[in-house]
């Protein structure tokens, strides 16, 4: 029997994340409840190296863990994922009258299916710049929103020729008949005066809370999968976390959909100056610290394609993966995956250890290959890194669909690696 109990769990961390300032928010929770401090970066870490501890920088967050008998060239296991999902996010000047309604304007935030944010119940949520620099979250989980779509009667040749949707014209959000008013709105829902509203990173979510789904269950439907998953798997095992030798840290990057290039993605040096400090509080120096990367390994957690169905001939015949089937080492020899012999050596050796089936993915040779935060912190930091995901279908949907024995499975694997 599957351990539904992780699934659920899963999708209490998922529902209570509708954008990546709040899958911080979630995870920060979690971290505090298992006794982790939150620093900030801007003040000093005192005597930091022996502590259980993490940032948030923005929507990104590391949290790591130090074992009490840690030197200054103690090595790093480390576990990355990301906090974003594809998404519509709301333009500065928002509000559009058209036709007698009134409509959000909206910019397509990364590699999105369009169609799957037609007919859906729309909720908002971001956070908002306010005079004076505070930055509240909001979270208006309830509908306001919805991109209708065009009648059949209006386009007979739909299902025959396909659906072509325009993401500039055709996106855009019905919210409102006889008033619209976008800030005002923000405003009321944060109790702020209108004039106090500075700016905003503020993004639809599809209300429907996840759910269990199949004849027993053995499905999970929900928004967010890629890659709340591997955030909420990766927080889970840091929080187990009890390695003697190593320091176990778990880093959630924002801004992974978009290509990782900002003040907190990936390419940004969050992580790296986080790993410096940590052997900085051990009394250690630049040495120290390189020596101690020199030793470290990386694990890149994101999801992996399962084998679709009803499509499998878009699949490498020779790597079928199945759903249920427990997570996937993804190889690709042009380095879209940073997954190499050493590295995937030391995530199956973990999971035989815990007893977790792994599963290899390969892309076809003639489809392009995704990418993820791999590839990007192998060359940051010059450490070997292996990627791995949960299965899944739907990938980038506002709906996707995962195995529910995959959670458990998943969560299992990434705490042995955090504890070889
Ligand atoms: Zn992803």
């Amino acid at each position: 029997m599957a351990d539904l109990d992780a699934a659920r769990d899963l999708l209490t961390f998922i529902d209570a994340s509708p954008s990546p300032f709040h899958a911080c928010a979630t995870a920060a929770a979690r971290l505090d409840a298992a006794g982790f401090t939150r620093l900030a970066e801007t003040d000093e870490w005192p005597a930091q190296g022996r502590a259980r501890a993490y940032i948030v920088r923005d929507g990104s967050l590391v949290a790591w863990s130090v074992p009490s008998t840690a030197i200054a060239t103690s090595p790093f296991r480390i576990i990355g994922a990301h906090t974003d999902s594809p998404n519509l996010r709301v333009k500065p000047h928002a509000d559009v009258e058209r036709a007698g309604a009134h409509l959000i304007a909206v910019e397509v935030y990364g590699g999105t299916l369009f169609n799957s944010w037609l007919d859906r119940d729309l909720g908002l949520s971001g956070r908002v710049a306010l005079r004076g620099g505070e930055l509240p979250l909001i979270n208006v989980d309830r509908p306001i929103a919805r991109v209708p779509q065009l009648a059949i009667h209006l386009d007979r040749e739909v299902n025959a020729s396909g659906l072509v949707l325009n993401p500039q014209h055709h996106l855009t959000p019905v919210w409102a008949i006889d008033t619209g008013g976008f800030k005002g709105f923000v405003a009321a829902e944060l109790g702020v005066a209108a004039d106090d509203i500075l700016s905003w990173d503020l993004m639809f979510h599809d209300i429907t809370p996840g759910a269990l789904l199949g004849r027993d269950n053995e499905l999970v439907s929900a928004a967010r999968i890629d890659n709340l998953c591997s955030s909420w798997a990766a927080i889970e095992a840091l929080t187990m976390a009890t390695s003697s030798s190593d320091t176990s840290v778990v880093v959630l990057f924002d801004h992974e959909e978009v290509g990782s290039s900002s003040n907190r993605g990936a390419m940004s040096p969050v992580l790296e100056s986080v790993l410096e400090r940590i052997t900085l509080g051990l009394g250690g120096g630049r040495e120290e610290w390189r020596r101690a990367l020199a030793a470290s390994i990386c694990l890149s957690a994101d999801m992996a394609h399962a084998t679709h169905p009803n499509y499998s001939e878009r699949h490498e015949p020779g790597h079928l993966i199945e759903l249920n089937g427990g997570p996937v080492v993804k190889t690709n020899v042009s380095q879209r995956y940073a997954t190499d012999a050493r590295s995937a050596a030391a995530f199956i050796e973990a999971c035989e250890g815990a007893n977790v089936p792994v599963q290899k993915y390969v892309h076809r040779n003639d489809l392009v290959c995704g990418s993820t935060i791999g590839p990007i912190t192998a060359a940051r930091l010059g450490i070997p890194t292996v990627d791995v995901g949960a299965p899944q279908l739907s990938m980038h949907s506002a709906r996707e669909l995962m195995g529910s024995a995959d959670a458990g499975l998943y969560k299992t694997a990434l705490t042995a690696f955090l504890n070889p």
